[in-house]
């Protein structure tokens, strides 16, 4: 096959995507809804802050009262009453009076600002002054240090919109709005499934001509590490009854998705391709992606199923590319780009008509982002060498149409150690 009849990594994804569609709701405590992703728009029913407060420690005053206060000549107020926080104020503030205030108290009828304890007696010692009195040093202007009602929310408004995805300081806002639980998209079940004769599990001996399974685990690591569940079925041996014994305990699991990795590819032993395709709806494409080229893509009993190549690396690199977005569709997030930055490419980079994703190493020197595809001594880019990606903690993009890129090229880089989402393209 030339290059020119693979298939471009877009359209491929594009088919798995539209294939793909998102999971159910439910109604959870938010203590339990970190990073799931919000299935209603969660509106305010109070005000937040619900009165009228001090945003200091200090004196609620009338700010008229204090408009000449200086060091030098200060002016001298009748402390009337202490306002803790969590306390309402008994006694209105008229002109010549003062109440000590906490941060968080409401503030007290008549006052119209804060002046804050660094500016009054509480910071520096007035001669002459009385118990019950306070010396406010510097002048305040109305509202300063007063937080109105609704400054933080106002009631009515949504606190959070439908699709969003929950992050610590959103679990914090529903909490301040009284949301104490919330419809939340279901977390995928994601099935993996490592496939061949030459593999063996972490703890046995390693035979002549096997391997030990690394693939399982680095999916079902990447599957958690997007908010998913991974449900690791083991290993099936490259036979037609194993394989299909494996998918079926999948299906029964109720997984919503299947991960395989290798067997797609073109080799003799194969027989993963052959099962899948009696087993569903399957397409093996030649995609036009570096490292990694064989995917499978088809339904199982409803259940849709991305193959993934076999080379650690290539099989890492299309789970970024093809499986990280269908796990995000399948949680309903709004978005599933990968976060992206551009930096200066440090060598000459060569490519040959596919989508390369580099292993690179993002570094910061000179007041820029500069990024390398060759590590010290490391034999980076063979899509079997593992210890490249450890090395690595990004991915240099080179498109397909690109031959050729220079040293000091700006280049786009995926972050991979970046669990976010794509940082967003206008101000809101
Ligand atoms: P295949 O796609 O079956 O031709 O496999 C490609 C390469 O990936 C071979 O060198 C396999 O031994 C290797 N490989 C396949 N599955 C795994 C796995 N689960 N863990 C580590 N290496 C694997
Ligand atoms: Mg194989």
């Amino acid at each position: 096959m030339t290059q020119s009849n693979l298939m471009p990594v877009r359209a491929a994804l594009e088919y798995i995507l539209e294939h793909i569609s998102p999971l159910g709701s439910e109604t959870l405590s938010i203590t339990q809804c970190l990073n799931r992703v919000l299935a209603e728009d969660v509106i305010a029913p109070d005000n937040i802050p619900p009165f009228v407060n001090s945003a200091m420690d200090g004196y609620a005053v009338i700010a008229e009262d204090v408009a000449q206060a200086s060091a030098d000549e200060p002016v001298i107020l009748r402390v009337i009453e202490n306002i803790p926080a969590g306390k309402a104020p008994q006694k209105k503030v008229r002109s010549g009076q003062a109440a000590r205030i906490m941060t968080g108290a409401p503030m007290p009828a008549g006052a119209t600002a804060v002046v804050r304890f660094e500016d009054t007696s509480e910071a520096a010692s007035v001669a002459e002054l009385k118990p019950d009195e306070v010396a406010i040093l510097r002048p305040v202007s109305p509202f300063d240090n007063v937080r109105p009602v609704g400054e933080d929310l106002k009631a009515g408004s949504a606190v959070l919109k439908k699709g969003h995805r929950l992050r610590p300081q959103d679990i914090g806002i529903l909490a301040a709005a009284g949301q104490g639980k919330v419809l939340v998209r279901r977390v995928p079940r994601v099935a993996i499934l490592a496939t061949g004769d030459e593999l063996v599990g972490i703890d046995e001996p390693l035979s002549p001509g096997k391997i030990r399974n690394s693939n399982e685990y680095t999916q079902a690591a990447l599957v958690q590490s997007y908010g998913a569940e991974a449900v690791m079925l083991g290993v099936a041996r490259d036979t037609t009854q194993d394989l299909k014994a494996k998918l079926r305990e999948g299906l029964a699991q109720g997984v919503d998705l299947f991960l395989t990795s290798a067997g797609v590819s073109v080799g003799d032993y194969d027989v993963v391709k052959n099962v899948l395709a009696e087993e569903g709806e399957m397409h093996f494409w030649q995609v036009a992606i570096k490292p990694g080229k064989p995917l499978a893509f088809g339904i199982i009993d409803g259940v849709p199923l991305i193959g993934l190549p076999g080379n650690p690396v290539a099989s890492m690199v299309a789970f970024e590319v093809f499986a990280r977005p269908a796990i995000l569709k399948l949680s309903a997030s709004p978005v599933w780009e990968k976060p992206t930055l551009r930096a200066i490419l440090q060598e000459d980079v060569k490519n040959s008509g596919r989508r390369h994703y580099m292993r690179a190493l993002l570094y910061e020197a000179g007041g820029e982002y500069r990024v390398t595809t060759r590590g010290s001594g490391v034999q980076v880019q063979g899509s079997g060498i593992l210890s490249s990606l450890v090395w690595a903690n990004t991915l240099v993009v080179v498109p397909n149409e690109i031959t050729f890129l220079p040293a000091g090229s700006r280049v786009e880089v995926w972050l991979l150690d970046w669990r976010g989402e794509k940082f967003p393209t206008e101000i809101t």
